[in-house]
């Protein structure tokens, strides 16, 4: 038999949520004893797979759908601060991996790449410049440049501006410091980390099936290996279930009564991905325009310089599609299974209160390769349909609650689902990702460890390991990190 019998922390799921938890829980105390179970072949290949994702480092520098007007036409920029400070956390982080000798080469994972935001149209570049002069006010994002000039956005990202005339009305803004993620790649180097550092290996082809509570407060838990098709069962006091897609159909088998109500809806995503080196190499740029009226806020259309298997990329997208499955290698059963007496209503609620939802999708769905190349061509006008295939993302499950007034709601968040003590956590939704994992990973040590986090010696660590977490920000400090962040990640 090759596990024990008993888990300080079960960790359900080979991505970068569960690498980062178990990383983190083993710097707090270097003795737990985690488990960590992957039901494929390899670790990171749902949606922290570099290919199922976009690899953008969400810092709000470039999303205008974390800048809404409010009524009186103010652009509101509360949620931008949030999602940048989430990602400070998450890259102070690596910062102190890289630090520490454990990360040796930040380059394998993250680079540098500038971050803007496009739009054409007269209300969109008013809206843009009101963005920046918010953003121009505020410590975390006064490096923007913003410009009405198509020469200089020429300079900026040129493949865009091929071909553009003066008449044409557009605006951009630049803030230098973005990023790009490979995601994939740097799930594989937490792993290998919690292994060799730490003695944490992942036992792939290993698949939970059920999570059942034990009169003594642990959890048993009940693997089944894919190859070998043997059960085991083992003890553990905490479990954190992080199977992306699949959590929610995992955490409907836990008997809490904090499960109830909640639903998912999968939207899949597709991408264009460019063939053509020569045209690759005209973009070095992550450009993010609007979404358009009514659609959700992952539409935002955008063309990404990557960086894949030592290899510069170019995408564009996302793309919607849908598959009922929770997983993109899950079963066409998932979304059925996932329909229980205690969250139909919350799935009707949200059915009905996102028509214009469900007519993007229907949209989306019936594109042809040419109404893709269409889309695109609003980006690149000369695009030509032979340099450009289709590549299919990620699965999203989109997190469904239950609402007081509409029965239920559809929210494009990431939610920490969790037990009264803690000692069971689960992790729904996608948006904003794989960017804020060490923020939201945080949240879950705090309820499954808070005797660790919480120590005199915890919060002396966590300061050496997350300096701007549970703190306030000040832009002296915030400064401090980035320039920190900056050399120990060569950005
Ligand atoms: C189209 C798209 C674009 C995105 N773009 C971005 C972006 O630009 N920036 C960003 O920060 N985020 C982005 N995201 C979100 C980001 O990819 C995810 O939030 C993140 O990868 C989720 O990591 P995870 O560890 O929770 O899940 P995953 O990486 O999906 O890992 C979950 C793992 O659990 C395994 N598993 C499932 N069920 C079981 C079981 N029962 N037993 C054992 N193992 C199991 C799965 O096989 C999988 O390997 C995007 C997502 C999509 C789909």
């Amino acid at each position: 038999m090759k596990f024990k019998k008993d888990y300080d922390l079960v960790c359900v799921g080979g991505g970068i949520m569960s690498a980062t938890l178990a990383l983190i829980s083993k710097l707090l105390k270097p003795d737990l004893n985690i488990l960590i179970v992957e039901r494929l072949d390899k670790v990171a290949k749902e949606s922290s797979a570099a290919w199922n994702n976009a690899g953008t480092g969400h810092s709000a520098l470039c999303e205008l759908n974390y800048c809404p007007e409010d009524e009186n036409g103010n652009v509101v920029i509360t949620k931008a601060i949030e999602i940048c400070k989430q990602f400070e956390v998450t890259k102070g982080f690596w910062s102190y991996l890289s630090e520490k000798g454990y990360l040796k080469h930040p380059a394998d994972f993250i680079k540098p790449v500038p971050h803007h935001s496009w739009v054409t149209g007269e209300k969109n570049t008013n809206y843009l410049e009101k963005r920046y002069h918010a953003f121009k006010k505020h410590y975390m994002f006064d490096t923007i440049e913003f410009t009405k000039e198509i020469s200089k956005m020429k300079e900026w990202f040129p493949l865009i501006m091929h071909d553009r005339t003066s008449d044409e009305i557009m605006a951009a803004s630049r803030i230098e410091r973005g990023t790009e993620v490979n995601y994939g790649a740097l799930t594989e180097i937490l792993f290998d980390i919690l292994d060799k550092e730490f003695n944490t290996p992942v036992h792939c082809n290993i698949e939970v099936l059920d999570v059942d509570p034990t009169p003594d407060i642990d959890w048993t838990v009940e693997l089944k290996d894919r190859i070998t098709k043997k059960k085991y069962q083992l003890e553990s006091e905490h479990v954190f279930i992080g199977a992306g897609g699949g959590s929610l159909l995992l955490l409907q088998k836990v008997e809490i009564e904090e499960k109830e109500g909640y639903g998912g809806f999968p939207i899949s995503g597709e991408w264009l991905v460019c063939k053509n080196e020569a045209i690759i190499k005209q973009h070095h740029a992550k450009v993010y325009s609007k979404a358009g009226i009514g659609d959700p806020p992952m539409s935002t259309p955008h063309l990404d310089t990557r960086f894949i298997n030592g290899k510069r990329e170019l995408l564009f997208g996302p793309f919607a599609g849908f598959s009922p499955k929770f997983l993109k290698e899950g079963s066409n059963f998932d979304l059925a299974k996932s329909i229980k007496f205690d969250n139909i209503p919350a799935m009707f609620g949200a059915f009905w209160h996102n028509l214009p939802l469900t007519s993007y999708l229907v949209k989306q769905v019936s594109m042809s390769h040419e109404d893709r190349m269409d889309a695109l061509r609003k980006f690149v006008k000369d695009a030509k349909s032979e340099d450009w295939e289709i590549l299919v993302a990620g699965q999203r499950v989109q997190i469904i609650k239950r609402d007081e007034f509409e029965g239920g709601k559809l929210q494009f968040g990431t939610e920490v689902v969790s037990s009264k003590d803690g000692s069971i956590t689960c992790l729904l939704g996608a948006s904003p990702g794989a960017s804020t994992a060490t923020h939201v990973m945080l949240e879950v040590v705090e309820k499954a460890f808070p005797e660790l986090i919480h120590s005199e010696k915890g919060k002396q660590l966590m300061k050496k390991i997350v300096p701007l977490w549970n703190t306030a920000i000040t832009k002296e400090l915030f400064l401090e990190q980035l320039e920190k962040s900056k050399k120990a990640l060569q950005l």
